[in-house]
């Protein structure tokens, strides 16, 4: 995209967004653009006229006069900036936060399969450093943009003083201005290269920062003894990092050295012309010390435009990698279609799969239907491709070749948030929040909450799953928060009760299918077959699939399907598979029953 189209794009976008939030932003950010502009008059005026003052057998009151005038307007200047800059920074700090927010929740809407995607990873890594440290948000973004217009209404009255009084000046700190803008220039593509390529190590580094010190990893590294690997990497890493930023630095010197001895240089040449000016009698010492003072506004100006254009360019680049990834397209085509009420029927048709960025079939034209309220148990080995089939079906992924039908339509023609909230899946890697129990099962912060009225539903439901007496026991009962990495008193759920507590929320989600993808994997197979019996009672009436690679769950099934290498091997009810000849169920059931008998 052309340079231009993007400023425009960006500042639009940032524009009405500010404007939605925080309108006085603007006006107080005009207000101090207008006073920076005339501020340097004050100089230009008030010294020159108090030399003269000084030099014409000075008059002691008029003296006093003019040099309280510029004190006390100085004073008012610096007041009026201080307080003004102030309110912008606070302004800058919500804004900060709202950028923030807005981001998050884009990274929470963003389709699932993306959030796999290393382009759309790296994209949202730009976005976040982007629009923080790079380009300073909102009020970076701003910055360059008021101060480049008071500085254009400062030049102009500058260049006015400079025409009639020293007109080769105004060559002079022309000529060392554009010098200036041209290193500039380089400077800031060194600057954006080196962002590039620091992003990926961010990311890495973020990762080993953050994820690592996280509990979840902290018993693989103790049991494991994997601290030093961690260490080695973050070494190396950081020396990685550090390489890069002393590269920047090193082709950025040179450039730096010029750019201030170009304006040694001119600082010089001025005073030499002036100077030469003054020594012929052609100007009063008063205008020199006007014009010098002129001239270095003029510069100071010109060299403030410039670089503001080009701060302006650098921070717009860099926040339109939020823009971008606010935009980021969608990875799978969203309908509008309505989802009727009640129970459903879905067809798989012809269906295969690879996950993006992968060649391997893991589904190979599956074919299979689950009527309404139907029960139907999903079993076979490992790695079967028991997951992926209901990762389609809740449209995380969408089919590679052919495709899923509810109630005869293709599921993407649904509007996608209303399909979502046909079905209430557990999966193996479910997780819970460290929020209370209660938010975590109704899903609700409970700011918003009356937290003296008792939930029904949750307490139900907690009932239902013998969760109950448990959540009881504990001091602040329902409204205990899990985990202790916010809250001392927090608790440390046992694997199985937090199995139960996620299970519990699906209920509560009471959605018209339940999806169990082995969330019970880490129970034996008696308690895996006992929380399967109990939980057909909590479903009865919904369509159910449940998946499991061992068999608790078959007996309770309308329907099973066994999958192997990615294919529907057999289906049918149990009676027919375990009677099947050589049928991998039968061979399964076999092998596994010892738990079962009896039961
Ligand atoms: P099951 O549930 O039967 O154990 P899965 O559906 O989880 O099997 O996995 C089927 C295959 O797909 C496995 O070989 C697994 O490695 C692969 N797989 C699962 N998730 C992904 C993913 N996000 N990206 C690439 N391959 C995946």
């Amino acid at each position: 995209m052309k340079q231009e189209n993007v400023v425009k794009k960006v500042y639009t976008y940032f524009l009405s967004e500010g404007f939605k939030k925080h309108r006085m932003f603007f006006a107080v950010r005009i207000l101090k653009a207008l006073l920076q502009s005339a501020q340097p008059f004050l100089s230009i005026c008030f010294i020159p006229a108090i030399i003269a003052e000084m030099m014409n057998e000075a008059d002691g009151v008029r003296l006093a006069q003019l040099a309280g005038t510029m004190v006390l307007l100085e004073f008012v200047f610096s007041a009026a900036n201080g307080t003004l800059g102030n309110i912008i920074e606070r302004y800058a700090q919500s804004f900060e936060n709202h950028f923030s927010l807005i981001l998050s929740e884009r990274i929470m809407e963003l389709d699932f399969q993306l959030t796999e995607d290393k382009k759309a990873l790296d994209q949202l890594e730009l976005a976040r450093n982007g629009m923080s440290w790079y380009s300073g948000g909102m009020n970076g973004l701003m910055e360059p943009f008021f101060t480049f217009l008071s500085a254009v209404i400062t030049l102009f009255g500058v260049v006015v003083l400079l025409v009639v009084n020293a007109p080769v000046v105004l060559l002079i700190s022309a000529l060392i201005v554009a010098l200036s803008a041209v290193v500039n220039s380089k400077l800031n593509k060194i600057e954006q290269e080196g962002y590039r390529r620091l992003s990926k190590i961010n990311r890495i580094f973020g990762y080993l920062g953050w994820g690592l010190v996280d509990f979840r990893f902290g018993m693989t590294i103790r049991l494991y003894g994997s601290k030093d690997m961690m260490i080695e990497k973050w070494s190396r890493f950081t020396e990685d990092w550090n390489r890069e930023n002393v590269d920047i630095a090193n082709k950025q010197l040179p450039l730096q050295l010029m750019r201030d001895g170009a304006r040694i240089v001119h600082d010089m040449a001025v005073y030499f012309y002036l100077g030469a000016l003054a020594i012929l009698g052609r100007i009063t010492v008063a205008t020199t010390v006007q014009m010098i003072t002129a001239a270095s506004t003029f510069t100071n100006s010109l060299q403030t435009i410039i670089t503001c254009y080009q701060d302006m360019l650098k921070k717009v680049n860099y926040a339109n990698e939020y823009v971008k990834f606010m935009e980021y397209p969608p990875a799978m085509p969203k309908g509008s279609r309505k989802v009727t009420e009640g129970k459903h029927v879905f067809e798989f048709k012809n269906l295969s799969f690879a996950y993006p960025g992968s060649e391997v079939q893991v589904l190979k034209n599956v074919n299979l239907t689950i009527r309404e309220g139907e029960h139907l148990s999903v079993v076979g080995l490992n790695g079967a491709g028991k997951t992926t089939l209901v990762k389609l079906l809740c449209r995380l992924y969408d089919p590679t070749e052919g495709e899923i039908r509810m109630d005869g339509i293709n599921i993407k023609e649904y509007d996608y948030n209303e399909y979502m909230k046909v079905f209430a899946p557990v999966f193996q890697d479910f997780k819970l929040f460290a929020f209370t129990i209660r938010e975590n099962l109704l899903l609700k912060d409970t700011g918003e909450m009356d937290m003296a009225v008792e939930d029904p539903l949750a307490r139900d439901t907690l009932r239902k799953i013998g969760m109950e007496e448990k959540v009881d026991s504990f001091k602040n009962g329902i409204d205990t928060v899990l985990f202790k990495q916010f809250d001392a008193d927090g608790i440390e759920p046992s694997g199985g009760e937090q199995q139960k507590l996620a299970i519990a929320r699906a209920l509560i989600k009471d959605a018209p299918v339940v999806i169990l993808d082995e969330p019970t994997a880490a129970l034996d197979p008696i308690a895996e077959y006992e929380i399967y019996k109990h939980f057909e009672e909590l479903v009865k009436g919904k369509t159910a699939i449940y998946i499991s690679h061992r068999l608790s769950s078959c007996q309770f099934c309308d329907r099973i399907a066994v999958f192997a290498e990615g294919c529907v091997k057999e289906y049918g009810t149990h009676k027919e598979l375990v009677n099947l000849p050589n049928g991998i169920y039968a061979e399964m059931f076999a092998a596994q029953a010892q738990y079962y008998v009896n039961k």
